[in-house]
């Protein structure tokens, strides 16, 4: 009987893993496979994860031809993939409508929220609508995006004969698909944790990265803003939600993209820290 195959594979295997039991290895940096020795895991303290959720599918699909939907996948990945990789995501992966990318090492939270913007300006700017030129499609290519960080482990995991796939356990990729939720159509929202670490940034990386180049009046001009000094921040601090099982207090949200004539400085100063050379 079906049934009783299925326990009796699912105790043996339950067995052989118990025998296995699990070692835990402590690394610095995501690696781009998890480990597939046996009961092998790795632990990583510190990952900045990024979550792309792209927004508005059930309508897509809702297309009598499933070409839009199709062509809206392909430019939707494929860009998220180069700008994830560009800025040196070590790991990215694809979950339901959305595509992570994984941050590690000290500066992590930079190159992941300066990915971010790329990829918010860029749909909004260029991909989608290259999206409504290549399909005459009237349906519109959005995103919510999501950053959290936090310790996480993986491994790579799957039945004996059947696919692997990297299993990552911990809360960054959780929490940064939640806040990709939570995020309105091509905005940035990042836990009150990825906050703190940009406020404690040098002074120059924490002015581009709050405050930008000025030029974004229809930010600056909301009143919503938070006041950070003298000037007013670009991200703008509320309550997380109760009801998403979110594990912090606030979250911040960014509705700016990277300026026309400043972003390309912008950028280059979050990431390295430093102005770049005229
Ligand atoms: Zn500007």
């Amino acid at each position: 009987m079906l049934l009783d195959e299925v326990l009796a594979t699912l105790t043996s295997q339950l067995d052989d893993q118990a025998e296995l039991g699990v070692k835990i290895k402590q690394q610095t940096e995501v690696p781009s496979e998890g480990p597939i020795d046996k009961g092998l895991w790795f632990y990583m303290q510190n990952v900045t994860a990024v979550f792309v959720d792209l927004k508005g599918s059930t309508e897509l699909s809702a297309y009598r031809s499933p070409k839009p939907s199709a062509f809206a996948y392909t430019y939707f990945v494929r860009a998220m993939v180069v700008i994830f990789e560009r800025f040196g995501s070590k790991y990215v992966d694809i979950q339901g409508d959305g595509v992570f990318g994984l941050f590690s090492g000290p500066q992590s939270e930079f190159y992941a929220v300066a990915s971010a913007i790329t990829a918010r300006t860029q749909i909004e700017r260029d991909i989608d609508a290259r999206f409504e030129k290549d399909t005459s499609s009237e349906w519109k290519m959005t995103a919510g995006i999501g950053i959290d960080r936090g310790p996480l482990l993986v491994r790579r995991l799957g039945l004996r004969g059947t696919k692997q796939n990297e299993v990552w356990a911990g809360k960054p990729v959780n929490m940064a698909a939640k806040l990709s939720s939570v995020a309105c159509s091509n905005q940035v929202v990042v836990s009150e944790r990825v906050f703190s670490q940009f406020r404690k940034a040098s002074p120059i990386r924490r002015r581009a990265l709050l405050w930008g180049c000025g030029c974004c009046k229809e930010i600056q001009g909301d009143g919503l803003g938070i006041t950070i000094g003298e000037t007013k921040c670009l991200w703008t601090k509320e309550p997380a939600p109760a009801e998403m099982g979110l594990d912090f207090d606030q979250l911040y949200r960014l509705k700016s993209k990277w300026c026309c004539v400043h972003g390309a400085e912008l950028c280059e100063t979050i990431v390295t820290g430093c102005r770049p050379e005229a």
